[in-house]
């Protein structure tokens, strides 16, 4: 079976998120490099973050459920300011470009692992911390 990348994450607790987040829905996941970056998380550009990998036949299905996870979260947000749905979390304001730091927020919150992290409306450009939620 080959194995390939789905994606790549900067810290233990992102990548195992999503790891368990696929094994429960059967995907058998593979992290590499998870204990080179632990041991020192300097090291992480280096070998380019924590890779997790999939079946090459359980690929697309992986993408779906990570994607799907995230469209899932954004729907029950609404920005305080206009009431749009186009929220994404971010970890580090005006920058809302980063896929994968907006994916980390969403997986965090969903474990109710307390994160500092800030919303960004795309409508309004509002930025806030605290979503309504419909
Ligand atoms: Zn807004």
């Amino acid at each position: 079976m080959n194995f390939v990348i789905l994606h790549s994450y900067n810290n233990y607790v992102e990548a195992h998120i999503a790891k368990g987040m696929l094994e429960e829905s059967g995907i058998t996941t593979w992290l590499q490099d998870e204990n080179t970056i632990t041991l020192d998380p300097i090291l992480t550009n280096a070998v380019g973050g924590i890779k997790l990998f999939v079946s090459e036949n359980d690929w697309a299905q992986a993408k779906n459920i990570l994607n799907k996870i995230r469209a899932e979260q954004k729907e029950k947000w609404i920005c305080p300011n206009c009431g749009s749905h186009n929220i994404e979390k971010v970890s580090t304001p005006k920058k809302a470009s980063n896929w994968l730091s907006v994916l980390a927020g969403l997986f965090l919150i969903d474990y109710g692992i307390p994160i500092d992290k800030t919303l960004h409306c795309f409508k309004c450009g509002n930025e806030f911390s605290e979503p309504k939620e419909d």
